[in-house]
């Protein structure tokens, strides 16, 4: 099921509570449920709400979700989000089933937000080729400079940072080119001017 058409509302905003309203849905299997951060404890934030990412204040949220039999609690809250993909990469069910797409179920779009940013991260801890059976890897590989393009023009976002700071010190060459290519023609990096890919 795609909460994503379920459930209308802009992703940053509503993705704590309809990952929760499954949870709920499948109560009786749970008695306690781990629900991943988003940001490091650092950002923890109950102020300008309805402006922000609904992640900043899941501490909270967990703990006003939590009832007599099903405790649920924010899990690693300490750890980047690249510590996190190092740790969960290492799991063959997650290889097999992994799903971070904001728009396709079940097999992921590679191209929205999340599906970009995650590819990119798959690539920055060399696990890319452990993942084909949920993101076309090979599309990523021929057109590494679309993902590049919108990574660079995203750059100062949270997520963002460590990945274009990782490609920056590794492929710096590749990253001034695109950096160029951006100037030249801004337009290019909309998603309108996506390559082709395969449908889902
Ligand atoms: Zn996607």
């Amino acid at each position: 099921m795609s909460f994503t058409r379920q459930f209308v509302g802009r992703h940053n905003f509503v993705h704590t509570y309809y990952a929760i309203f499954a949870v709920f849905a499948l109560k009786k299997l749970w008695k306690t449920y781990y629900y991943a951060s988003a940001y490091d404890l650092s950002n923890f934030s109950i102020l300008e709400t309805s402006q922000k990412d609904c992640s900043y204040y899941d501490l909270l949220s967990a703990y006003c979700y939590s009832v007599n039999n099903l405790k649920i609690f924010i899990g690693g809250i300490n750890e980047t989000r690249e510590d996190k993909l190092r740790i969960i990469s290492d799991s063959d069910i997650v290889k097999k089933y992994l799903h971070v797409c904001v728009r396709t179920f079940p097999r992921n779009c590679n191209i929205c937000f999340k599906c970009r940013r995650t590819i990119l991260e798959l690539d920055m801890i060399n696990r890319l080729n452990e993942f084909r059976d949920v993101f076309d890897i090979d599309y990523y590989k021929k057109n590494k400079l679309f993902y590049l393009r919108h990574l660079v023009i995203k750059s100062e976002n949270y997520f963002n940072k460590p990945i274009y700071e990782y490609f920056l010190n590794k492929e710096p060459e590749l990253i001034a080119k695109v950096k160029q290519d951006i100037i030249k023609n801004k337009k290019y990096a909309r998603a309108s001017a996506l390559p082709n890919i395969k449908s889902n």
